[in-house]
């Protein structure tokens, strides 16, 4: 445990505050006793994971709860029932044919940490987002997608949940079938001090699993694994016009084949889709449609991680101080980061395990990241994107540009209730539009630009913005009001809350969580 008073800063650096204790636990003993400690006192607690968001959902001025110590991570195998974790595991566990391991993390575990012990078993997360630097459980906490336009975003792949609340603690499961895991081993496994609550329960799943630290501490999570397998880029495809992307996205055919053209008998499963806006481009707007296909898992070790900073300073000095070669060095960033599936000594990228963007932004290159998130059987993202990427071309023609990167990636619902992508309906389909503002580079300042918050506001005002959701970690709440009362079961959230939480659940509440609504 380390006490006492130092500022944290994100991994963009665009937030640092000082919270009044940093509390390190070493076991989840210890952590249950630091809660004990916390509710007495009437502290407030704040849970961290790797701290990769961008919005106030990591602030507090109270205790900073970091639990990077937290790092037991077992895996087990279908049919390979050695570990204490094989050995829990019901055959209720395994009746998905699709499943083919578990993982049992400890909330200081990465995904890439995940990933790099799964694949030496044979076994891959079944999604990912766009980086692995961030811990499993904070990326489900608030759930974190990638590009996989027919996946769910990473808490559809959670099965169980160790939640800590203050003198509770809890164990709860979807609640499918059976339990999955043998509760009378659960205990040992989860190195429960005793006192355990069980809960199969959907409905209390649901409400925990996407709870952004505002009910309690996850301290270990159960997470469903698929056989190992390899997205591949095979091509860089040319940019495509906006006016000739769009049709195919509002029709629904770019879920079907590739939107560009050449695509036809590429092998493995076409699975990703992302555009990457070029607004720069000298007629008309264009995208890099990055596509990738689901393959077998080719032997040996996954091919060295992508370095993303690099590639971010390479695309800040291709600018220079000259702003028409904005374009140029977007194509730049494309290339060296997404496109080709290659690293920077050319070697091809497999698996999803790609570390893109985990070595942070050295201090004076703060980047900003918002994003916004439409059903995609709605027309709203596409209007909103023919908007805000026409006003992005004024300010352009005006002398005043706005500099920054727009990507559209699209993933399928979740039925957590505070997910972006919460929907009734399990095979709706969510739109997300990333937009990613980043510092005046000409003048080397480390805020934004009066040119970029000038966009941003008028950005905001286009009607559509009306109906869509804010990420959670993608957002800044100070200047946005798009709050929980957007979702529809915001008040079954509440419900199970106030029924896990200990006393009035003050202990998790943060400004951030306040101003959002997640509150109970
Ligand atoms: C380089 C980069 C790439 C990114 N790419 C994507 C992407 O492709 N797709 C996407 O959707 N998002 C993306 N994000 C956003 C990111 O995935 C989310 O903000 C994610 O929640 C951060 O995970 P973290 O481990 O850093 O958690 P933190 O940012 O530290 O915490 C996130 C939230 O979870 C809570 N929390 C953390 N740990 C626990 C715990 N053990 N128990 C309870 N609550 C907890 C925190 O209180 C906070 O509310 C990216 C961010 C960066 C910086």
């Amino acid at each position: 445990m380390s006490g006492g008073s130092q500022r944290l800063r994100n991994w963009s650096s665009s937030l640092s505050w000082r919270p009044a204790d940093v509390w390190e636990p070493d076991s989840v003993g210890q952590l249950g006793e630091m809660l004990t400690d916390a509710l007495t006192a009437g502290r407030r607690v704040r849970p961290l994971g790797r701290k990769y968001s961008f919005s106030g959902a990591i602030v507090d001025d109270d205790v900073a709860l970091d639990l990077h110590r937290l790092s037991d991570l077992s895996i087990a195998t279908r049919g390979d029932a050695s570990s204490a974790l094989g050995r829990a595991l019901t055959e209720d566990a395994w009746r998905d044919p699709s499943t083919a391991g578990y993982a049992l993390v400890g909330a200081g575990v990465s995904l890439d940490a995940l990933c790099a012990a799964g694949a030496s078993r044979g076994v891959a997360p079944f999604v990912l987002g766009g980086s692995s630097g961030q811990t499993v459980i904070g990326a489900f906490s608030t759930s974190t997608h990638g590009a996989a336009f027919d996946l769910p975003p990473l808490p559809d792949f959670v099965e169980g949940l160790y939640l800590l609340t203050g003198e509770r603690q809890h164990w709860i499961e979807r609640g499918r079938a059976g339990p999955l895991l043998d509760p009378a081993q659960l205990p040992a496994l989860l190195g429960a001090p005793g006192g355990l609550i069980t809960h199969r329960d959907r409905e209390l799943f649901d409400a925990a699993v996407v709870s952004l630290g505002g009910i309690g501490v996850i301290a270990v999570a159960l997470i469903r694994l698929r056989d190992a397998h390899a997205l591949m880029n095979e091509r860089l495809w040319p940019r495509r016009a906006w006016t000739k992307l769009r049709p195919a996205l509002l029709s629904g055919d770019a879920f079907e084949r590739p939107p560009v053209d050449g695509a036809d008998g590429l092998p493995g499963k076409y699975r990703y889709l992302e555009l990457i806006f070029d607004p720069y481009d000298r007629d008309e707007t264009t995208a890099w449609v990055c596509t990738r296909h689901l393959v077998d898992a080719p032997g040996g070790d996954p091919s060295p991680a992508l370095r993303g900073s690099p590639n971010l300073l390479k695309f800040a000095r291709t600018i220079g101080t000259n702003f028409a070669r904005y374009s140029k060095a977007l194509s730049v960033l494309v290339e060296t980061s997404r496109l080709r599936g290659v690293d920077d000594a050319g070697e091809p990228l497999l698996y999803e395990l790609t570390e893109v963007m985990n070595t942070g932004v050295p201090t004076s290159q703060p980047v900003w990241s918002f994003e916004l998130v439409w059903p995609a059987a709605s027309e709203d993202y596409l209007r909103f994107l023919d908007q805000a990427l026409a006003l992005v071309r004024q300010k352009w023609a005006a002398g005043r540009p706005f500099m920054g990167l727009f990507t559209l990636r699209f993933s399928k619902s979740t039925t957590a209730h505070l997910a972006m992508q919460h929907d009734a309906n399990p095979s709706a389909r969510y739109a997300h539009v990333e937009i990613s503002p980043l510092q005046d580079v000409f003048n080397n300042s480390s805020r934004l630009s009066d040119n970029n918050v000038e966009f941003l506001d008028a950005m905001f005002a286009i009607p559509t913005t009306r109906e869509a959701r804010l990420h959670w970690g993608q957002g800044d709440w100070s200047s946005l009001r798009f709050d929980a009362r957007r979702y529809p079961r915001l008040e079954s959230w509440r419900k199970s809350a106030r029924q896990l939480a200990d006393a009035d659940g003050a202990l998790f509440r943060s400004p951030f969580l306040e101003e959002a609504h997640v509150r109970f």
